[in-house]
């Protein structure tokens, strides 16, 4: 049974993991870490949910097709197509519970921009939602429209591992930063929540900037 000292300090190592190497395998090693200590028991009640959120964001995420949780080559858990996905295909559409912080979540960096100074965190940090596992790639081959939905940007294989980019799920929220090895030719290297400020950025990933980061950049 998990106790509430264990929770604290289970959040407590997360965060020291993430803000160490603001790496995403890092981060999945230390969440592998804490499967072992039985989470089970960490249900979480955010002080910063947003009252009738459901407006905002359906509460549910919902998959539309034939994918998988699966640890890829390097250790990390991703999101990886069980059958070939066509291209402008809708994969999925999330949902979870929409916060304005996550500064008392157990696992503070898993929640994505909906919109300003909001952020859609899961229902249960302990038993996440396939669509939590998706990756970051600098050459994704996923967008994540509307701040929602989740349509293929090309055609993806069976068994290729789904990607996004997290430069749009994360824009202007605080002083956010990934350290990236992805591997793609177009490696950025580093992904930051500034990011829309970049002109080719703002062009390859228009459609996956939040409305209100492409008002801005229309300024
Ligand atoms: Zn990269």
């Amino acid at each position: 049974m998990l106790d509430a000292k264990f929770a604290r300090f289970a959040a407590v190592i997360l965060g020291l993991c993430f803000a160490a190497s603001a790496h995403a395998s890092l981060l999945t090693k230390c969440l592998k870490w804490l499967d072992k200590k039985e989470m089970s028991a960490m249900k979480f009640e955010s002080k910063f949910k947003v009252p009738n959120s459901e407006a905002l964001a359906p509460t549910e995420p919902e998959i539309y097709v034939p994918v998988e949780v699966r640890t890829d080559s390097r250790g990390s858990r991703g999101l990886f197509a069980r059958e070939a996905i066509a291209e402008a295909t809708i994969i999925g559409r999330d949902g979870g519970t929409v916060v304005t912080s996550t500064a008392d979540a157990p696992i503070r960096t898993v929640a994505v921009l909906i919109g300003p100074g909001l952020l859609l965190a899961p229902n249960d940090y302990d038993n996440l939602e396939p669509l939590w596992f998706i990756n970051h790639s600098c050459d994704s081959n996923a967008a994540r429209i509307g701040g929602l939905v989740y349509v293929a940007k090309r055609n993806i294989a069976a068994n290729e591992e789904i990607t996004l980019d997290y430069s749009p799920l994360i824009s202007e929220h605080g002083d956010w930063k990934l350290q990236c090895e992805c591997g793609s030719a177009n490696c950025r290297k580093m992904i930051t929540s500034k990011d829309w400020q970049n002109p080719e950025l703002q062009q390859k990933l228009w459609p996956e900037w939040l409305p209100f980061i492409q008002e801005k950049i229309r300024r």
